[in-house]
């Protein structure tokens, strides 16, 4: 007997409510990986994480932002001085850019505030959806889902999205996952990914959600 849609997708919402049970005891403490101490560090340390580790963030804002103090600091850098600072993050050149120009708008348009909406957020240079929703979730507590290489990557195993698009995936996600979860199932998603699911080689074996998980079903069974 087939199954309509909406019971299709009904199914696929408990799976996740178990999924996020586990999660909440496994991964207590996910969080934000990235180090900050001030609003716009987390906006510059999350641009600068695209293509890059957490980890390899977090050693060259360790310096980075004790050269630069503040937006004003960015926003008055040298294009290629900055260039040097962050190389060791990849594609430099254009984060470089866009960093002093998301910090310039950010005193000429938001007195230097970092704005409280996903609008105006998406308004600054070089930030995208995924920056949008990590800032606009750990500074303001706004719920958003954050689509990076292991949420991506989960999402499609344990089978809550078949898009490849990041975009796309997270508006799956909106739709499976209760609102006021979005910011610590995605969290909890990195975690996971981090630490089980990874991508070379998943740990099905060992994993704690096997039971609502499609990619064990194909790969195991
Ligand atoms: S069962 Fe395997 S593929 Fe599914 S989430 Fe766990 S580790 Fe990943």
């Amino acid at each position: 007997m087939s199954i309509s849609k909406r019971e299709k997708k009904g199914i696929i919402r408990e799976r996740v409510k178990k999924i996020i049970e586990v999660f909440d005891e496994s991964y207590k403490e996910a969080c934000c990986s990235l180090n900050y101490n001030k609003p716009h560090e987390l906006l510059i340390a999350t641009q600068l994480a695209a293509q890059c580790t957490d980890e390899r963030v977090n050693i060259v804002t360790k310096e980075l932002f004790t050269k630069y103090r503040t937006v004003q600091d960015f926003a008055n850098a040298s294009t290629k001085e900055l260039e040097g600072d962050i190389m060791s993050t990849g594609f430099y050149r254009n984060k470089s850019r866009n960093i002093i120009k998301c910090c310039q708008m950010l005193i000429n348009e938001f007195n230097g505030e970092i704005p409280d909406s996903l609008e105006n957020i998406l308004r600054l240079s070089g930030v995208g959806r995924k920056t949008a929703n990590v800032v606009l979730g750990e500074i303001y507590s706004i719920p958003g889902i954050v689509i990076d290489t292991h949420a991506k990557r989960l999402s499609q195993r344990i089978g809550l999205t078949r898009n490849t698009d990041p975009v796309k995936i997270e508006f799956d996600l909106m739709d499976l996952v209760p609102k006021s979860n979005w910011t610590s199932f995605s969290h909890q998603l990195v975690f996971h990914g981090r630490q089980v699911c990874k991508a070379r080689k998943p740990n099905c074996e060992e994993c704690m959600i096997i039971d609502y998980c499609n990619y064990s079903e194909k790969v195991i069974k």
